[in-house]
């Protein structure tokens, strides 16, 4: 497959996000090459100018089983994000999942089957990195490690279960990073029923991969407190949309003035008791673009390249070797930007108008959720 004639580039590495090129190679599911005017056989996509962009990644995202969420009742929202440019998804913790077992045991067997079930269930081609144990008390350093041999990659929030002090949370944590496995830890007060308020000591002390929404989920710590836990950890720190916009910009004002640009990813933190949002990434970066004056390039980052990077990933970011999880969009029709770039940083949704997974085109046209793209890719078989 060969894309042609885009306007804007988006690498989704946040220290070069837009790269000097208007064509990719598609071979096999990967990207082979980026550059200019490139030629190849195969199906082509004329992109019309429309910028193209690293499948989005969200961060945070609670799902159940199949393309169903109990908290929501809501059928088909993982397809519904993939309509908003979202082609990975990585659990924080299968907690919606109705009588969900707390017991060693049941905690092991939960994850299991829940990285099992997404691993052969893609709705649209959507990758759902599931599987994500919530640490209880009663689990020791051994089912960590018996996880990590049955195939579990994540751990859920430490923090939404019965693990809460800050020494037993760097145990946990410490116990789940020996094991191999990528970790988060719930930041700021109580969300779902047996959560706990989360703290900067805690936080600091546990020092997982991931601070889960430093701006809350949706109650967040003070700002002062959050400041602290941007100094006092080292790793990814989280904004989310089901979070509190007013520390959100805190959060992303401070880690700027840190140079800490390369720390900061997103989520939606979904399915909630706030919703879900198909378009809750693209909104997220288009708030960090505008409200919070972040490069758009770079605001594209934290949802592609800075996720691959703390998670692990191949994917989120566009370079030859990578999957070919890709994204068109462009200005939407009305508004006042003229591209992609231009509309992030004015507050606008783009519009999406064509979405590859893994080398195959998912959705072709336009997205059923964006508003419409000013210019739509032409694709010829
Ligand atoms: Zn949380």
């Amino acid at each position: 497959m060969l894309i042609r004639n885009i306007g804007l580039l988006f690498s989704g590495d946040v220290a070069m996000p837009l790269l000097d090129a208007d064509s990719i190679l598609i071979e096999g599911g990967r990207i082979t090459q980026v550059g200019r005017a490139l030629e190849g056989a195969g199906p082509r996509i004329d992109a019309q100018g429309c910028a193209v962009v690293p499948g989005l990644i969200d961060n945070h995202v609670h799902p159940a089983f199949g393309d169903w969420t109990p908290r929501q009742n809501q059928l088909g929202w993982i397809e519904a994000f993939a309509h908003g440019g979202v082609t990975t998804m990585v659990s924080a913790g299968e907690v919606h999942v109705p009588g969900r077992p707390k017991d060693p045991v049941g905690v092991r067997a939960l994850a299991i089957a829940a990285q099992r079930c997404f691993d052969a269930f893609r709705p649209l081609g959507v990758k759902v990195l599931a599987g994500a144990p919530v640490p209880e008390r009663a689990m020791t350093a051994a089912d960590y490690a018996g996880m990590a041999q049955d195939g579990i990659r994540w751990l859920g929030e430490i923090g939404l279960g019965t693990v809460r002090d800050p020494e037993e949370a760097a145990r946990h944590a410490r116990w789940a990073r020996a094991a191999g496995l990528n970790s988060m830890i719930h930041c700021g007060g109580p969300s779902i029923a047996g959560s706990n308020r989360m703290g900067h000591e805690a936080v600091c002390a546990a020092d997982a991969d991931i601070v889960a929404h430093i701006n809350g989920g949706p109650t967040s710590l003070s700002a002062d407190e959050l400041t602290k836990v941007m100094a006092g950890t080292r790793r990814a720190n989280e904004i989310v949309h089901n979070g509190n916009p007013r520390t959100a910009l805190h959060a992303l004002r401070t880690l700027g003035e840190m140079a800490a640009l390369a720390r900061l990813v997103v989520g939606t933190d979904s399915p909630a008791g706030s919703g879900v949002q198909p378009l809750g990434i693209l909104r997220t970066i288009a708030f960090l673009a505008s409200v919070g004056g972040l490069d758009p390039g770079v605001a594209i980052a934290t949802a592609t390249g800075n996720i691959a990077h703390w998670r692990g990933l191949e994917q989120g970011i566009i370079a030859a070797g990578r999957p070919a999880d890709l994204v068109f969009m462009d200005a939407p029709l009305g508004g006042a930007g003229r591209d992609a770039a231009q509309s992030l940083a004015l507050g606008d949704l783009p519009g999406i108008g064509g979405v590859i997974i893994d080398g195959v085109a998912r959705i072709v046209g336009r997205s059923r959720n964006t508003p419409p793209p000013g210019r739509i890719p032409e694709w010829t078989t």
